[in-house]
């Protein structure tokens, strides 16, 4: 059951919280906090605190800049890292508007809408995030370096592994947070760590998403080392990608299984990967923000480049794990973990309810690993590719009016001004790749 005000007042008393967190995220999912003493927590939660919105990043412009924050009373933990006399928690807010409106570019509201048209055709959805990131080494003024604890580990003498002392760290911490970790471990590349927690209602767990970026950085501070979300920090190995396991309901029922149909899947699981496929050049700007991202979107490095989808390998863009019954979902495997975790679940969900609204056919599964085809082979197979850069991706996005209207014209405006500035930032940059091919040879 989910708390109520009543429940955070009781419970604020009950643990001796001292100070709240208020907290929502910008939109590039950037997370904010307004704190508060104990005292203002009644007034919060009523929804009476202002704040001032043009300080945000893509949020407001300075004459508009009144806010709203609106706590969820469901969103109360308290931090386990903090005392426990005086001890601090935190609420996850809507962001709404003087007139009590909801704010336009509020992230959470985005994902919201979209969460009720699903709901009007009778879905709730449900996701579930495999997030990857990295663990390196601070150096002796605590600034981040590219240096992992496993190659540090060589040159030890007292090999104490770091990384998986954090990690275990990390776990618990969650779990006292109410996360149920369904899975950790080691990824491929040196330093790299998975944490996998168990799937949740699409709201809940792009909330859950936003803590967890928020407690594997702090915890890993902690322990000397720094954590990063960054796509792919290191050339030549692997990238941390975001897969997000998806599956719509009925009620108990999971819409995607149906034990009768082709691979057990039900006609509407087709729909929703043919809305995914069909949308998802578009989307990539939203799953896949950076100029970084798109490093990690090339072959060899378990990263999806094609797009397709198969139930059997992994090499496509969307595969389709072999847990069926209430377990049937889709597995999305271009998302990173530098997204706004708010607007990739809503346009996720977007382009699988167009695909379901206007029966959009998937081509054919793709059983054979592709990154071994050739380009003709493809080509003949119908294969296209994901976005190669930002700038190519934002121009789908421009022209997807299904995706754009999953974000709203506020969200869409903002983020598109802002990308456009970031990619025209970097295409001006003398890349040290540059000077290593060219300085000496021309
Ligand atoms: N790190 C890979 C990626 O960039 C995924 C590895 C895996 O299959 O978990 O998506
Ligand atoms: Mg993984
Ligand atoms: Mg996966």
């Amino acid at each position: 059951s989910k708390l109520t005000k009543e429940d955070v007042l009781k419970l604020a008393k009950e643990y001796d919280v001292q100070f709240i967190r208020l907290q929502f995220t910008d939109i590039f999912g950037i997370l904010k906090n307004v704190a508060i003493t104990v005292e203002q927590l009644e007034k919060a939660l009523e929804g009476e605190l202002m704040f001032d919105g043009s300080s945000i990043d893509g949020f407001a412009r300075i004459e508009e800049s009144d806010m709203y924050l609106r706590p969820d009373p469901s969103t109360f933990v308290i931090f386990p890292w903090r005392p426990q006399q005086g001890a601090v928690a935190r609420l996850i807010c809507d962001v709404y508007n003087p007139d009590g409106t909801p704010f336009a570019g509020c992230p959470r509201h985005a994902l919201k809408k979209v969460l009720a048209e699903a709901r009007e055709m009778g879905y709730t959805m449900n996701v579930g995030p495999e997030a990857e990131f990295f663990l390196f080494q601070t150096d002796e003024k605590g600034r981040p370096t590219l240096i992992t604890h496993d190659r540090a580990g060589y040159f030890d003498l007292t090999p104490v592994d770091l990384g998986e002392n954090a990690r275990r760290d990390i776990v618990l911490t969650l779990q006292q947070m109410g996360f149920q970790v369904e899975a950790s471990h080691h990824e491929v590349a040196p330093g790299q760590h998975e944490i996998d927690f168990k799937y949740d209602e699409a709201l809940a767990t792009a909330d859950k998403i936003v803590t967890f970026r928020y407690v594997v950085r702090t915890l890993a501070q902690r322990h000397g080392l720094h954590a990063t979300f960054m796509p792919k920090p290191i050339v030549g190995i692997n990238g941390s990608g975001m897969h997000c396991n998806q599956s719509l309901f009925e009620g108990d029922r999971n819409a995607f299984y149906d034990p009768e149909g082709k691979l057990e899947l039900s006609q509407t699981a087709y729909y929703y990967i043919g809305g995914l496929i069909k949308h998802i050049k578009a989307m990539t700007a939203i799953t896949n923000p950076t100029v970084n991202s798109y490093k990690r979107l090339v072959p060899g490095y378990e990263a999806p480049v094609y797009i397709a989808w198969s139930a059997r390998n992994r090499s496509p863009l969307i595969r389709i794990p072999a847990r069926r019954g209430l377990g049937t979902r889709v597995e999305l495997r271009n998302p990173d973990p530098s997204s706004n975790p708010y607007l990739a679940i809503a346009v996720m969900l977007k382009a699988g309810l167009d695909g379901i609204k206007h029966k959009i056919e998937p081509p054919p599964p793709t059983d054979r690993n592709i990154y071994q085809m050739s380009p003709a082979e493809r080509s003949e197979l119908g294969i296209d590719s994901l976005p190669e850069n930002l700038a190519a991706a934002l121009d789908y996005l421009e022209k997807d009016e299904v995706i754009k209207s999953a974000l709203g014209p506020h969200i869409y405006q903002r983020f598109m001004e802002a990308k456009r500035r970031e990619w025209d930032e970097y295409r001006i940059q003398v890349h040290q790749w540059e000077i290593e091919q060219y300085l000496t040879k021309f």
